[in-house]
């Protein structure tokens, strides 16, 4: 098992494991989200390599190791789809979101033109 720390926002560590054994990597993240099983900021950088969450300098040994296995597997073309898919409902989220702001403001504004013709 590979371990070693990130930095939380409030600059508390947490730590990632990476089990890499058997052709087979898999991820955990004792970060909020992390403990529910979802996908955190920090699992990514193992994915991505992005070191900028690294606890400290000690910790960038075994983050090269986990980064290293990962790159071993299919979870870098994994996550450029998933990457991929998120942008997808990103963009779908605006287009409703958009839908139902002019829908807000056409019902806000039919009772404001109630209102000013006068209303018994
Ligand atoms: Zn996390």
């Amino acid at each position: 098992m590979i371990t070693f720390l990130v930095m939380s926002s409030t600059g508390d560590p947490y730590t990632i494991y990476c089990d890499a054994s058997g052709g087979r990597v898999a991820i955990s993240c004792t970060c909020q989200a992390g403990e529910l099983g979802q996908m955190c900021k920090h699992k990514a950088t193992v994915i991505t390599g992005d070191d900028s969450l690294l606890y400290d300098e000690g910790q960038r040994a075994a983050f090269n190791e986990a980064h290293a296995a990962c790159q071993a597997t299919s979870i870098p073309t994994l996550y450029e789809e998933l990457s991929k898919e998120l942008k997808v409902i990103d963009k779908e989220e605006r287009v409703v979101r958009t839908e139902f702001k002019k829908r807000r403001n056409s019902t806000r504004g039919r009772f404001a033109r109630m209102l000013s013709e006068g209303v018994s």
